[in-house]
């Protein structure tokens, strides 16, 4: 199901969005060096709850997951790209850790990921994957624009990711948002441009690129859900949700002013 969303229900996402942009941010001026994974986790759960909204990780069991999920974050360090179950690890200096977050407030869901460096050593190579996604994903977004359509944002996001040298994964990538957190249309991180669903205003996709150094494989941890590099490489991950709008596309999961400085 494709769900269009009218003005009262895009304002609500508006707010989910800022939301879980603000949590985001919040939770990436508290990842310092000595941080646990699980406090993260704890983090998350009480500014959720703080703010009268819903996980929509805590309960989620798709076929893709061992049972549910159980955390309020996806916390993935180095090598740990998608669904990274949070748990016992204390972030060290240089460590590339992965937070993605979606929340539903009011009933509407969104949904946005960050990668960054923990610390204050900057590996090259570690930046370079980081700062490729980010790419991606803002030519993903400009690329979104009523009468445009699923595979024009494929196409522009996997081919940032391939001049860029990394090799892309169609397994999992970017979906229809609304009600819940994952609809179609799904959105592949490569594609052919003019193929598929025809954007229109009202429609929320979260986009996601992600990339792993030198690897399109995965493999899953022993915890059933944290999905790996199958080389042990590092990896990286974007994600915004936008709403698409009359003239182009909306960033619904924008830090507002000041989020994360009193963190
Ligand atoms: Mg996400
Ligand atoms: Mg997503």
């Amino acid at each position: 199901m494709i769900e269009i969303l009218n003005p009262a229900e895009l304002a609500r996402a508006r707010e989910a969005g800022a939301l879980v942009a603000d949590i985001l941010q919040a939770m990436k001026s508290r990842s310092t060096v000595g941080t646990s994974l699980l406090e993260i986790d704890q983090w998350t759960k009480s500014m959720i709850n703080e703010a009268g909204a819903q996980s929509c990780y805590v309960d989620y069991a798709p076929s893709f997951g061992r049972g549910p999920f159980g955390y309020y974050i996806c916390t993935g360090v180095n090598d740990a790209v998608l669904h990274g179950r949070p748990h016992d690890y204390t972030l060290a200096d240089g460590d590339l850790l992965t937070l993605d977050l979606a929340v539903a407030k009011n009933g509407i869901a969104a949904d946005s990921a960050i990668s960054f460096i923990v610390g204050s050593s900057q590996d090259p190579e570690s930046a370079a994957l980081i700062d490729a996604t980010e790419r991606a994903l803002s030519a993903g977004i400009a690329a979104a624009r009523p009468g445009a359509r699923i595979g024009d944002i494929s196409h522009a996001i996997g081919s940032v990711l391939d001049k860029a040298g990394y090799p892309v994964n169609t397994q999992f990538g970017g979906h229809g948002i609304g009600s819940t957190m994952h609809q179609d249309p799904h959105v592949r991180n490569a594609g052919r441009p003019g193929r598929g669903f025809k954007l229109r205003p009202g429609l929320l996709l979260a986009l996601e690129p992600w990339v792993m150094a030198d690897t399109a494989e995965l493999v899953t941890d022993t915890d059933g859900w944290t999905l790996k590099s199958a080389t042990g490489c590092r990896t990286a991950h974007s994600e915004h949700t936008i709403a698409i709008t009359s003239s182009g596309a909306e960033i619904l999961t924008l830090p507002t002013a000041g989020a994360g400085v009193s963190a």
